[in-house]
């Protein structure tokens, strides 16, 4: 049955995403990268149901969620834009694929990344970052989620590609399979989430460079 929590804090992380911290739930249980079903507590749009990803790590006392906002599609993220502290979230069941089965690469696109925020965290709290590489493509750079915190995190291993803008130090374009072929050495497993059509990019990419379906843990926004 879903539970009420109130917004402790909602404030923008980028231009179009927002950072929004909760009370947690009493009894709620979740592993990193695992999502949940959420609606806004308020007349007309409490049966609004949409998925969204823990960024917080199970034990805190709090959760916390990364939402991009599409003003456009006038739905539960443009709601989201005019609540406060305080205001009402209904949270309900928690699922979702994505479950860390060992060191790989990461490779995100946009609000993709919120799966890999949870479990870099959980890592980074084990001190078993080890070799784990990012690959987190984005429009520009004021797109990127969290970059200094994945910058300190990863070092080299924390690679930037955008499509639209040109930066030093910064891959220019989308996510190509040689890109991913030059990270590969060592890797078993990789790690994929990101909007459709980068999806099924991605997916084939790996799939040309003799990666299996086991080793590839998946889930689409
Ligand atoms: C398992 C899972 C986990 C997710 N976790 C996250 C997360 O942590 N963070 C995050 O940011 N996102 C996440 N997403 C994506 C997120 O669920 C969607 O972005 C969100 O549901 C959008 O809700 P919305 O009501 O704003 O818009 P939508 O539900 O996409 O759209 C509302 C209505 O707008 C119309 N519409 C749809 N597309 C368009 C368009 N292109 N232009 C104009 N109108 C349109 C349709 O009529 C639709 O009914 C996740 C998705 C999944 C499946």
């Amino acid at each position: 049955m879903a539970q009420v929590v109130k917004i402790r804090t909602i404030e923008h992380l980028t231009h179009d995403v927002l950072k929004i911290v909760l009370d947690k739930p009493e009894g709620l249980t979740y592993n990193p990268g695992q999502a949940v079903d959420f609606a806004i507590n308020k007349p007309n749009w409490e049966n609004e149901w949409r998925s969204f990803t823990f960024t917080s790590l199970p034990e805190d006392n709090f959760i916390e969620f990364n939402i991009k906002v599409y003003p456009s599609h006038e739905g539960v993220t443009n709601e989201l834009q005019k609540l406060h502290e305080g205001d009402e979230i209904l949270i309900g069941d928690v699922y979702g694929d994505i479950q860390y089965k060992g060191e790989g690469i990461f490779i995100a696109g946009g609000a993709g990344i919120t799966p890999f925020v949870s479990i870099l965290r959980a890592l980074d709290k084990e001190h078993k970052i080890g070799n784990s590489k990012l690959i987190f493509a984005n429009k520009t750079k004021s797109d990127i989620i969290s970059e200094q915190y994945f910058n300190h995190l990863l070092g080299s291993n924390f690679i930037n590609v955008l499509s639209n803008e040109t930066i030093q130090g910064y891959e220019h374009g989308y996510v190509t399979a040689e890109l991913i072929k030059n990270q590969i050495e060592g890797h078993k497993y990789f790690y994929l989430c990101a909007p459709p059509p980068m999806m099924t990019a991605v997916e084939s990419q790996l799939k040309s460079l003799g990666i299996q379906d086991e080793a590839i843990i998946k889930e689409g926004f």
